[in-house]
This record gives structure tokens, sequence and C-alpha cells, in this order.
């Protein structure tokens, strides 16, 4: 091999030798070991480094190779000793590049001198490859995110020891095994359908997902799983990645604990007050019903704060806080707006009383004596009510409005509610102040039973109706529609109803004798009382004590009432009519109930209710309403009484339709027994 392959003098083989060494794909040196210098260079050395052959023979194997020149130096003589003949070493090229280089240098005798002869690989790609493998490798052990590579057939290939710290599986437990192992159970199998779909579709899942670690404990992962396809699109893997967010999930409730709830008395603040409020205002909208707002102010808390200290301050809030969750119903809420200040919301409101009922029980629990570290504390509440629908519909507004009304229970001298509009105070003062005497009534001997004469098509009183009277002595008649729910609500209802019954059957028995003949006595029971077993017990006592026939004595009770208690109502009512009393269906028409659903009903006797009669006879729907009910009730077998029959058109029309029974100030008003003894005396 010469250094100039037109050389006259080589010989045939040096000639060969060095076409090869010219032509040669692989980059190829010939260098000086005793100074470095490039003595010969080939094409593909020209092209890898950038430099002409020309050049590279000007220039010396340091200006290559990045170490230093006696590190050059020493490498050079250790291939001369051929110590070693493969080299890896960094080559900066014409462009200033720097890549990594094999070299495989040996000596070589040319013209009587040694040079070593040397073969340059270009390994760059590998080292890069073999560097970022080291460096995925590396992440692969030391992330703090599990990591599992499954096959197609999604079974375990590899897992990296954050996943067996987080799960409690070893790498040999799992291998080779579905990763549903792992599964809790409580991610439900549509959402791994969508999870699957998702991977097939777009090649990628990532979600929450709940796991269950080998120590059986749950808990929840962010985990996105890819898809590792082949050059063909072919999945080959999935790689899963996932890290326990338990941890994660605990702060965010903490910090959504700390956004919605008081941290003193662990009420909702008024950030979840606001979402509740909207809730119940639109599930109050969607049902057609009620729902109460109440603000409640605690009198005298500043006094307390200023005099016994901010801690006893706050023990009386969380006392208060107490109370006022065990006085509301389960899904009521109470809240915390600020300082003393206060708000329950209440749901589904059936009517004034209600809420009147929670209002003054709060006002009363609260107002009862604190024991704080040995101090005995009192305070009370200022309530102020809105409702919604009827006062606004904004929540803005509610809040004003029972702020107003709070104000006014302030203004009112405390420890009082009030409602928003001065037409519900009043009202709601006309409750109170009946409660209280409704309480004494009995005692007092103040209720009266007066009688509506029931008459027949001929027009002969033959019963009457028992209707209550309240002749209040500084609030004149209140009339029994205002009180008999209120006695209903309190508890009082069966012990005047009792005393209604009893007075009206030894009134019936003086009737029956005067008359010379039966005469019936009718008496409304309430919902209450029909669905009590004491009604039975009632009933016995009162028949005895008073001597009356059973088949003088009818009870009433309204549509409405029967509807609400059904299977109850119905074993009781075949007990009463079993010893001969009768029973009538009063108010028929406005509880929407069918005929054909009252079938079951052990009833004898139909009332009509009054407010049907009233159109009577040139209201079209009255008279098609009512000209069934007739028609119908005698095809069951019921006698039909019309109520609030006032005049003679009315009683002309219900006689041509075959109507049995009468009633109305047509005949007589509701009379004192004295006024109805003379009634029908006089008609006699
Ligand atoms: P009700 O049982 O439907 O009684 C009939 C009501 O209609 C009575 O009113 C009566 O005075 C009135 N009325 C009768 N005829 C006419 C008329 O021609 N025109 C008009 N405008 N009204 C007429 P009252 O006495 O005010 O009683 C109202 C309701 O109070 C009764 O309706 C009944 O449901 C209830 N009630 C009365 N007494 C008792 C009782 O002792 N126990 C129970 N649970 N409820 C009672
Ligand atoms: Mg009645
Ligand atoms: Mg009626």
């Amino acid at each position: 091999m010469g250094t100039d392959s037109n050389n006259p003098s080589a010989s045939e083989g040096e000639l060969f030798y060095s076409q090869m060494f010219a032509a040669n794909r692989a980059v190829e040196m010939l260098i000086d070991p005793a100074d470095g210098r490039i003595v010969d260079a080939n094409r593909a050395a020209e092209r890898f480094y950038g430099y002409t052959r020309e050049q590279l023979l000007q220039m010396n194997i340091s200006a290559i190779n990045t170490l230093s020149a006696d590190q050059i130096a020493n490498e050079m003589a250790r291939a001369r000793e051929l110590e070693r003949d493969c080299f890896h070493f960094r080559h900066r090229l014409a462009n200033g590049q720097i890549r990594d280089v094999e070299v495989h240098s040996g000596p070589l005798e040319v013209d009587g001198r040694t040079v070593l002869y040397s073969i340059v690989h270009d390994i760059s790609e590998r080292v890069q490859a073999e560097q970022e493998l080291r460096i995925a490798e590396t992440f692969f052990n030391t992330t703090s995110e599990a990591i599992t590579v499954t096959d197609a057939q999604n079974r375990i290939i590899r897992v990296n020891p954050a996943f067996c710290q987080i799960t409690g599986y070893s790498a040999e437990e799992v291998i080779g095994q579905n990763p549903n192992l792992l599964s809790s159970g409580r991610n439900s199998a549509a959402f791994y359908r969508e999870m699957w779909r998702s991977l097939q579709r777009v090649g990628r899942w990532q979600g929450e997902i709940w796991n269950r670690r080998k120590n059986g404990e749950l808990f929840p992962e962010w985990l996105s799983i890819v898809a590792i396809r082949d050059a063909q699109g072919q999945v080959q893997q999935y790689m899963a990645i996932f890290s326990d967010i338990t941890k994660r999930k605990q702060d965010e409730e903490k910090i959504w604990l700390q956004a919605n709830y008081d941290s003193l008395t662990h009420l909702p603040n008024r950030n979840l007050f606001k979402d509740r409020l909207l809730q119940t205002m639109e599930s109050a909208k969607r049902g057609g019903q009620r729902m109460a707002l109440l603000f409640v102010d605690l009198d005298r808390f500043k006094w307390v704060n200023d005099t016994l200290g901010h801690a006893v301050g706050d023990m009386l809030l969380y006392e208060v806080a107490g109370r006022l969750q065990n006085i509301v119903r389960r899904n009521d809420t109470v809240a915390r707006l600020s300082g003393d200040e206060f708000t329950v919301i209440l749901g589904e409101v059936r009517d004034h009383y209600d809420v009147d009922r929670i209002a003054e029980k709060l006002i009363q629990h609260i107002a009862e004596p604190y024991n704080l570290e040995g101090h005995q504390v009192f305070t009370s509440a200022s309530v102020g009510i809105t409702l919604y629908p009827n006062d606004g519909d904004g929540i803005e507004q509610l809040l004003r409005n029972a702020d107003a009304a709070m104000y006014s229970a302030k203004e009112a001298g405390r420890n009082v509610f009030r409602y928003f509009t001065q037409q519900m105070n009043e009202e709601a003062q006309r409750r109170l102040m009946l409660e209280a005497e409704l309480r004494q009534v009995m005692a007092r001997g103040e209720l009266e039973v007066w009688y509506q004469p029931i008459v027949d098509a001929a027009g002969v009183a033959c019963g009457a109706e028992a209707l209550l009277r309240w002749p209040h002595p500084q609030h004149g008649f209140i009339p029994p529609d205002e009180f008999v729910h209120l006695a209903e609500e309190i508890g009082l209802i069966t012990e005047i109803e009792r005393w209604v019954m009893l007075t009206a059957c030894h009134d019936t028995v003086g009737l029956c004798e005067m008359l010379g003949e039966d005469f019936f006595v009718t008496v409304n029971i309430s919902s209450v009382q029909c669905k009590s077993d004491q009604c039975w017990d009632v009933l016995g006592s009162v028949l005895e004590k008073s001597g009356l026939p059973a088949h003088c004595l009818k009870l009433e009770i309204t549509e409405r009432a029967m509807m609400e208690n059904t299977t109850q109502v119905i074993e009781l009512l075949k007990g009463v009519r079993e010893i001969g009393v009768g029973l009538a269906i009063d108010d028929f028409g406005t509880g929407y109930s069918s005929l054909s659903y009252l079938k079951q009903f052990p009833i004898n006797v139909l009332k009509i209710d009054r407010s049907f009669v009233d159109g009577l006879p040139d209201d079209g729907d009255d008279v098609a309403l009512v000209e069934a009910i007739i028609l119908m009730s005698h095809s069951l077998k019921l006698q039909v009484v019309a109520e609030g029959v006032e005049t003679e058109a009315q009683q002309q029309f219900l006689r041509e339709r075959g109507c049995d029974l009468y009633q109305g100030y047509y005949y007589a008003k509701p009379l004192p027994l004295e006024q109805l003894k003379a009634y029908l005396t006089d008609k006699d």
C-alpha cells in the first residue's frame, strides 16, 4: 500500500491494496504513530470528516481526536505495540460536530516505516440509543409512578419497583397475570368497556380508577394507558402508568370541607348554604311545594363574648349549632353564615303549622341555659322567616326577606319569630294565640256542639250533623275549619272528638225520646282519629254510656282522610260497620278519588261537597258531576246527601235527580240543641 496509488514503482499487490484502501466504504486512515500526522485517508474518510484528502494529509490526528495530545500519543503507542486494537474515541468533524467512533487500529509496514492503519466506525447512534435506554431504565426503576407493561393479550410482562410499592405485589406475583387482579369492583363494567374502546380507537386512555392493594385496601389512582404498536400498526404492548392519589383526594376533600363548612361549628357555611338553598328551591318548584328559610340571630351574643371571653363565645356557638341541628328534620339544612347568624332551610313545608312549630321549638331550645366551663350562660334567638315561592323567587331576595323579618323579630323584643309579610305575621300571631287558648278549651268548657238538620225528599228532618262551635269569650266564634286542624297538630283532637261524640249521642237520645221515633246524628271524625286504635274504644264506650242505638250514629270521614291512610282505615271502618254504626264520606268530590276506588271502603252514605251544589242548576260542569255522582252512588247502594243546599232551585234539581237527603241553609243553619228542638217540633 502506498501513499500514492499512481506510484510507478509499486508492486501489483500494493496497487491492489492501495485501490481497495481508496475505494473502501469504511473510513480508513494511515497515521504516523511517531507524531500523529495523517499519512493517508480514503474517500470515505473525506466524506465522513468533511475535509478533502489534501487537507487531511496536512492535519494531525489531534485536530480530530478530542483527547489531549499526551493521551493520543499514549493510545497510539499501545496500538503500535499491539497492546490494544479497538478504541472508543470522539472525533470532531470539519463542521464542528463531535461523533462517537470505534477505531480498529494496528501497525503496518509501509515503505519501510511503521504507520497505524485505522478503520473508523461511526457509532454515535448506537451510543445515543444506549444512553436513552439507560435513562429510560433509570426512570422506570426510580419513578414514584407505578408502571405496568403488558403484552398484546394484556398479560403483565414487566412492572417497576413503584408498582410493587403501591400495590404490595412483588414482580414475580404479577408477571403473566392480567392487570385486573388489582380490580376493586368499584368501577362498573361499562367503565372498563369505555376504557378499552378508547384504547382501541385512539390508542390511549386516562382517568381516575379505584384499585385494590394486595392487603385488600382500596385506593384511587390516576391512570394513563398507551398502546405501543409496531410498524404495521399492530398493538405489541400496553404501558400503564399510575399514581396513588389517595393523598391528593384527601387534600381535595380537606379543601372542599374548608371551602364549604364552618370550622368552629362544622355546619355548612355561606357557600354550601347557597347551594343547598338553590337545590331546595328547585325541588320545591318541581314538586309544586313550599319551603321556608329561617334566619336565626342570637340575642345578647356580643355581651357573652365581651364579658366571658371569646373562648366561651365560641363554645356557645358550637352548642347552639348542635341544638339547631337536633330540632330540624334530617333533610333540612342548618348553616352558619357569620358570627352569631345561622340559617335554617326547611324543605317540603306542608303548611304554616310546620314552620311555626319548628320556629317555636327552636326559640325554646336556644333559650334554655348553657353550661359552659362552669358558667351558666343564657341567650335567645330572634328568628325571621320567609317562604318560597310566596315571598320571592331568587336566593338574594329570600335572604333579604328573611333578614328583614329577623330585624322585626328583634324589634318585637327578641326571643320571637316573625314572618316576612305582615299578613303572615298576623296569621301566625293568631295561630299562636289559638294554640294557647285551645290547650285550655276543654278545662274551661268553652266548646259547644250545634246541629244542622238533615231532611228527606219530603222536607222532613230525619237527622242532624253535629258541628263543633267555639264561642270564644274575647275573640268571638272561632270557626272549626280554623281550630280543628290545629287541635290535630297539637294532639288535642282525640279528647275533643270524644267529647263531641259523647255530647252528640246524649243529645240524640233526648231527641229520639222527644220525637218518639228514631233520629240519627252524624259526627265528623278527623284523619288522626280514624288512624287511631282508640277510635274503636271511644265509639264503644260512647254508645254504651249514652244508650244510643248504634244505627242512630253515623261517622263522617272526609274523602281526603280516607285517601291518606287506606289499609289501616279500611280495617278500622269495617269494625265500625260491624257494630251497626253508619259511615259517610264527607266533602265528596274534593279528594279526586273515584267511586270505584271507594268501593273497598265499607261506607253507606256519600255527601256531595257544597262546592258542587253551589253551581246548580246552571253550571254545566256541576250539573254533569252531580248527576253522575247520584247515579253511581245509587248503583253502589249508597245513600246520597247534598251539602250546602241554599235555594229552592237547587233543591228541585236534586229532587228530580233522586237525591236522598238534603242539608243546608235552605232548611236550617247549624243550631244549638234547644233551637234544634224548637225547629223539629215546629216542623212536625
Ligand atoms: P263539614 O263536615 O262539611 O260541615 C259542613 C259545613 O258546611 C259546616 O261548616 C256548615 O256550617 C256548613 N254549611 C252547611 N250548610 C251550608 C250552606 O247552605 N251554605 C254554606 N255556606 N255553608 C253551609 P262548619 O260548621 O263551619 O264546619 C266546617 C268543617 O269543620 C266541617 O265541614 C267539618 O269538616 C269540620 N268540623 C266541624 N265539627 C267537627 C268535629 O267535631 N270534628 C271534626 N273532625 N271536624 C269538624
Ligand atoms: Mg261533615
Ligand atoms: Mg262536608
